[in-house]
């Protein structure tokens, strides 16, 4: 996929790096990314997604826009509210980047089957077992992006590798890697800083480069300014990979 003159201004910061240039920045505009959640994470998920040039964006959250959602997701203003946050998202992610291919879902049980024909999901809320199942299926590589208080945690796959449920449950608790659900508690500059970590999975798993966040799980914690990483290893009684 070529680029434009405009493109390839805008992305000249982006393609004068040797590990992206032109062709890996083809590569994103011919990216599609399902991001799930448009919480606080998946707000700054979305909108650094869009920002890097990703060609074709799919936006899903059933939840409506309330007034808490204002003071952490910054995908949305007040003049959405009562809008789906997918909705509302839909118009600051355009905003952004008016080239982009950009579609909402608010379909409580659409999820799953959004996963089929994208080449990621980013998966910050909804029913993650069943994001990383389809994902299986389709092919999709997956980052999963939790956030609890001031903490978080990031998490990727990719076909043949260990998958979301192989992390031990304990391991996902204690990292706060869990979906972020409507009215989840976070401080929104460190669920941010998870977002943002996410998103740059993702155009690493785009771009194949870099070390993914793949076989470890990332957790950050904002209030120690710290972070650490839990190794994963694939198990063959693993429920959703174990069979594949
Ligand atoms: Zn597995």
């Amino acid at each position: 996929m070529t680029l434009t003159e405009q493109e390839i201004l805008r992305y000249s910061r982006h393609i004068i790096l040797p590990e992206v240039g032109g062709r890996g920045q083809q590569r994103i505009k011919s990216a599609s990314v399902l991001v799930a959640g448009l919480g606080a994470a998946g707000s700054a998920a979305a909108l650094y997604l869009a920002a890097a040039g990703v060609g074709r964006l799919t936006l899903w959250d059933p939840a409506p826009l309330a007034e808490a959602d204002l003071a952490r997701a910054i995908a949305h203003d007040r003049a959405h509210l009562g809008l789906s946050r997918a909705a509302s998202a839909r118009g600051k992610v355009t905003a952004i980047n008016p080239d982009a291919d950009v579609l909402a879902s608010a379909e409580p049980d659409a999820l799953p089957g959004l996963v089929n024909g994208h080449q990621v999901v980013l998966a910050t809320a909804g029913d993650w077992e069943a994001v990383q199942a389809a994902a299986l299926r389709t092919g999709a590589a997956a980052v999963f992006a939790g956030v609890r208080g001031a903490a978080g945690a990031v998490f990727a796959h990719r076909p043949g590798e260990p998958c979301l449920g192989c992390v031990p449950p304990e391991a996902r608790e204690a990292a706060g890697l869990q979906p972020e659900e409507g009215g989840g508690c976070a401080v929104a500059a460190a669920a941010g800083v998870v977002g943002i970590a996410a998103a740059t999975e993702a155009l690493k798993l785009i771009l194949g480069i870099g070390a993914p966040l793949t076989g470890r799980l990332w957790a950050y914690d904002g209030w120690a300014a710290g972070s650490r990483e839990v190794p994963v290893t694939r198990r063959a009684d693993c429920a959703l990979c174990g069979r594949a």
